[in-house]
């Protein structure tokens, strides 16, 4: 496409000004505007519809961003995600914003949270710093604004790429502080193998949010900040940040627990949140847990698709299959048990379960349930007699919070307990009441964890298209996707933090079905897709580049196919 000059478009926007709002498709294209080009890739139909998508690009040496600042993967993600902030804010304060009809007169570009991901919405490398946003073309009733877009692309834009998009704008001791914290906790998350670690949190870190629904830290005289007890000391040495004290969460089964209120399942949030970076002032930037952690949780309603769930669930009244497990609506305990295979065949290294959100019967069975219910009629192996076979056979460790049942004490390796918010060894005190006062309960389900069974999912159980053949690839909110005529419930993907994710899984989804039908398993199709993005970026999702992407993991993935109520699998 060719690049024409800025006064084209400013010619362009005066001769179309007052006529219909469809005039506007003519100024699609590429301008060059000195300091940078702009590229106007999608022109909206009407002032209500999803605003224009627009790109702005700075060569690389004039951008000034120094080679430093992208020297490494982490580096170059959190540069991307600091400029995003930047931008979203210089076009707060430097834009007027929705002007005249609809959505018209706004520009906006994604919004991060408190995690540091990879986005579409900044593009780097060595030639190019690329912002990719949205503009609102401005309308009086449904006729061209050309003056206020005038405005917008000659004034308000020219100021927020000049103050963003140059490394002389930015003040330098808070963009390196972004790009070290981010390349610091992608360092502690790599150190964990080699320390038998699945988490750690250092010292000092804040772990409670504002409130259940505000990501931001508590305020600091309010919040208890982590200390670790000595027993599970670990000092990593950060590239930055230097030798860091706190505390490690050892591979095998670890227990949380404590008196209700005492931040047991705040400390849980926070690993299951250590998947991903954190911004400085997070609390939890040095807080990082391996990244094929998944939190499990019951989540009665779900369909699954041919689940081998018989480690935990056998003898289903009239003979249901759970070798093969299919299902519209699971049970609290089969939906859970569902998520814990279906996760480890996702290749999940470790499980985050919460006593709060687990459904009782499948984590417990008690010996005087034992003796009222016999075995014979209960479908469910609990999950206390499987945690020490998944780690032991399957190498996958277990975080539990337990705060109702000491049963656990006798599969334990590690038992935390909280009290007023801080951590400290109880496994001799837990080992020495198991001894002194048995469970008594008999163990069930059998020496062996039993089979993970690979499933290999049909692409064409998996329809995008709507009944009027139109395709349809949308995230809504957090936890849904909308698929052709189905909607996906991703109400227990608790991982997924961001809508951007929600959206880019949606287009990952409908990806991942060009993997299929090679016979490959889901695991190795989710794999194929993160392959693809890690190699050409979120772009490759796509069919037309857009800014509000965010990256997800395989896992996820594999987990939102997984809960695709129309989808179809054998197994391998
Ligand atoms: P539990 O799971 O043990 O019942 P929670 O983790 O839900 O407890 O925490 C209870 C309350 O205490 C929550 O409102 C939480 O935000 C708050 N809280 C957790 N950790 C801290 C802390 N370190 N300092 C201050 N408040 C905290
Ligand atoms: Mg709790």
């Amino acid at each position: 496409m060719g690049v024409k000059p800025a006064d084209a478009l400013s010619d362009q926007l005066r001769r179309i000004d007052g006529k219909g709002y469809k005039a506007y498709k003519d100024i699609a294209g590429a301008y060059d505007f000195r300091q940078f080009t702009l590229y106007i890739d999608h022109v909206q139909g009407d002032p209500f519809a999803a605003p224009s998508r627009v790109r702005v690009r700075v060569s690389r040496p004039e951008s000034g961003f120094a080679k430093e600042t992208t020297a490494n993967q982490s580096r170059t993600i959190a540069l991307g995600d600091f400029l995003t902030r930047r931008f979203f804010r210089q076009a707060k304060r430097l834009s007027k914003g929705s002007r005249g009809t609809g959505k018209g007169g706004a520009i906006a570009i994604d919004r991060p949270g408190q995690q540091i991901l990879r986005r579409s919405s900044f593009f780097i490398n060595d030639e190019f710093v690329e912002a990719r946003f949205f503009m609102g073309l401005p309308a009086f009733g449904r006729k061209v604004a050309g003056r206020d877009a005038q405005t917008m692309y000659f004034s308000e834009l020219p100021d927020i790429v000049n103050s963003t998009m140059f490394f002389s704008a930015i003040d330098e001791q808070s963009l390196y502080r972004h790009l070290e914290t981010a390349e610091d906790a992608d360092a502690a998350r790599a150190q964990l193998p080699e320390k038998g670690l699945i988490a750690f949190i250092a010292d000092n870190s804040l772990l409670p949010r504002r409130s259940g629904i505000d990501d931001r830290p508590l305020g600091d005289p309010a919040a208890v900040r982590f200390q670790t007890d000595d027993t599970y000391r670990v000092t990593l040495d950060l590239p930055n940040n230097g030798k860091t004290p706190g505390m490690g969460i050892p591979r095998g089964v670890s227990l949380i627990v404590g008196g209700g209120y005492h931040g047991k399942s705040t400390l849980l949030h926070a690993l299951e949140r250590g998947i991903y970076n954190h911004v400085p002032k997070d609390g939890r930037q040095f807080a990082v847990t391996v990244k094929n952690a998944a939190k499990i949780r019951a989540c009665d309603g779900r369909s699954i698709a041919k689940a081998d769930i018989t480690p935990f669930i056998s003898n289903l009244p009239l003979h249901k299959d759970t070798a093969e497990f299919s299902t519209q609506n699971a049970s609290g305990s089969t939906s859970q048990a569902a998520n814990i295979i279906e996760a480890v065949e996702a290749g999940a290294e470790a499980l985050l379960l919460d006593e709060d959100t687990s459904a009782t019967n499948f984590m417990i069975r008690d010996r005087r349930m034992q003796q009222l219910v016999a075995k014979q009629s209960e479908p469910i192996t609990p999950f206390i007699d499987k945690v020490r076979q998944l780690y032991t056979e399957k190498g996958v460790s277990t975080v539990v919070v337990m705060g109702g049942s000491g049963d656990y004490f006798n599969v334990a390796d590690h038992v935390i307990r909280m009290t007023a918010y801080l951590p400290e060894d109880a496994t001799e005190a837990a080992r020495a009441i198991a001894s002194r006062d048995p469970a008594g309960r008999q163990e069930e389900g059998g020496k062996n964890f039993g089979r993970i069974a690979d499933r290999i999912p049909e692409a064409q159980s998996i329809s995008v298209y709507r009944r009027n053949r139109k395709m349809k690839i949308a995230g809504r909110g957090l936890r849904e996707i909308l698929l052709g005529e189905t909607d996906v419930d991703l109400s227990d993907l608790e991982q997924i933090v961001d809508p951007s994710q929600t959206r880019a899984l949606a287009h990952a989804v409908y990806h991942a079905t060009r993997f299929m039908n090679d016979g490959l398993p889901l695991q190795k199709v989710a794999e194929k897709v993160i392959a693809d993005v890690e190699k050409n970026g979120l772009d490759v999702l796509v069919p037309h580049i857009t800014g509000d992407l965010a990256e997800m993991r395989g896992m996820d993935i594999a987990g939102a196919i997984n809960r695709i109520r129309t989808l179809q699998v054998r197994q391998a």
